[in-house]
């Protein structure tokens, strides 16, 4: 079947669904992509993007002018004549630390009724070991094959992830659905990997643990470089360089977070534990990750020689508020969890991040409504006792070291939770430094 004969309904327009909507309409599929956020839906019509994600506003923009990419209202609008549906709606974290299926079966039951006969209907949404049936189950239809095919793309480089991905995973009980699912990937040298939906499901969960684990690792032996006087850059080459270790995600920081490492980290606790597996390696990732955020806090409390528990009266500059650079999303950042313990603790912080210049959105607004945002880096940094800098945007990297001093004073220490700068150019301004694991 040629690909424009091939509609694709894609039900949430999130980081992933937009990303997937866009993408598929880019190699050629007929896209409607529905959401139950109306703002959303009508930015998106007017031919705003809701989110910050490099490249994507032109794919979109590409895609919707020659017609293949449409926004609708609700998800019955977006599946009613596709031969294939997308859900890509949050699973947030449960009070258990289960993932919460109550978006997906929502979803799965607002298309049941109008979904054509024999669509296939695919889990891009990260769900749990099981929920493919338990979607099958929601659906109650027995002409439509339920698919698990997990998302692997990262904010900030989501479209080229999604391009140029490095394996996609098919994992179905019904192979004619699965092959179905597998073509519309046809034009993208890759790797497909095809299986059951058990193993489709834990491979996410798998890798984004790996993922965690391997930043927690790097976390605690920085700890340990702090203490034993090593420094962590040489050791990170020493071991990065061997190619069974590998250099990516190995930067120490301050803490690994976002919209998917937190949740997912608990939720794959909670699935091996539901099902008589203590995964206890795991929970060590957590934990260690958790103390690094204390861990921050601590040096923030040293640089101005005060208890971690008690900070009243100092004020912290925080550059950088989203969980890492080239996105605008906040979800479980670090930097806003040290935040949050800072202010505990009694301090004022002034937020600075590249985007959270201008009006807000109701979502940062939300996320935000405690914290004190600046338009620039000058106006965070004014009268701060410490500076901090939470993101490796390319503006902290290239920070006016000199300008900086002359703001905040000579003495005054910058945290670089990011070990972005060298910290002999900053000792060489008259500032102190602390990086993470650094001598
Ligand atoms: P998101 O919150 O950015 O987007 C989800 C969208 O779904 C929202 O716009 C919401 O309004 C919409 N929605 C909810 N219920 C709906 C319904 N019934 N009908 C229509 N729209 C509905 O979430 P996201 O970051 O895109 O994540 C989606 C899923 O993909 C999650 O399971 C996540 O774990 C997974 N994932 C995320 C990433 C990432 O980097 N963000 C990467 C891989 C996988």
């Amino acid at each position: 079947m040629p690909h424009s004969d091939v509609r694709l309904g894609v039900v949430g327009t999130g980081y992933v669904g937009l990303t997937t909507g866009a993408c598929f309409a880019h190699l050629g599929y007929r896209v409607v992509c529905g959401d139950i956020d109306q703002r959303k839906v009508d930015l998106l019509n007017d031919g705003l993007i809701p989110i910050v994600e490099d490249g994507l506003a032109e794919v979109v923009e590409a895609a919707r002018e020659s017609g293949m990419l449409e926004f609708v209202f609700g998800s019955q609008a977006a599946a009613r004549d596709a031969d294939i549906v997308f859900l890509c709606v949050p699973t947030p974290q449960g009070e258990d630390g289960s993932a919460d299926l109550s978006y997906i079966e929502q979803a799965a039951r607002e298309i049941a009724p109008i979904l054509r006969p024999g669509a296939v209907v695919v889990n891009k949404s990260t769900v749990p070991v099981g929920s493919t049936i338990a979607v099958e189950r929601v659906l109650g239809r027995p002409d439509v094959s339920v698919v698990s095919n997990p998302e692997f793309l990262r904010e900030g480089t989501a479209v080229g992830d999604f391009l140029s991905p490095e394996r996609v995973v098919i994992g179905a009980a019904n192979p004619e659905a699965a092959q179905r699912v597998a073509a519309l990937y046809s034009t993208i040298d890759t790797k497909i990997i095809t299986t059951d939906p058990a193993s489709a499901e834990t491979i996410k969960y798998a890798a984004n643990g790996f993922l965690a684990m391997k930043i927690s690792f790097v976390n605690a032996v920085a700890a340990m470089c702090e203490h034993v006087g090593a420094d962590v850059a040489a050791v990170v080459d020493g071991i990065g360089s061997d190619t069974r270790i590998g250099s990516r995600f190995l930067s120490p920081g301050p803490g690994w977070g976002g919209s998917c490492f937190p949740k997912d980290s608990r939720a794959l606790v909670k699935i091996a534990d539901d099902h008589g597996y203590d995964f206890s390696l795991m929970r060590g990732v957590i934990s260690v990750n958790d103390e690094q955020r204390h861990r921050m806090v601590d040096k923030i409390a040293r640089a101005v020689g005060r208890h971690p528990s008690d900070l009243s009266g100092v004020k912290v500059a925080a550059l950088g508020l989203t969980f890492k650079a080239g996105t605008d999303d906040l979800r479980e950042s670090p930097a806003l969890r040290v935040v949050a313990d800072l202010r505990t603790a009694g301090a004022t912080v002034a937020g600075y991040d590249p985007t959270t210049v201008g009006e807000l959105s109701p979502i940062q607004e939300a996320t935000l409504a405690d914290t004190v945002v600046c338009q620039n880096v000058d106006d965070a940094v004014d009268g701060a006792d410490v500076v901090c800098i939470f993101t490796e945007w390319p503006e902290f990297t290239d920070i006016d070291l000199e300008r900086l001093a002359v703001r905040v004073g000579a003495g005054t220490t910058v945290v670089d939770t990011r070990n972005l700068l060298e910290p002999v150019q900053v000792k060489a301004v008259g500032l102190r430094y602390d990086g993470v694991g650094r001598r």
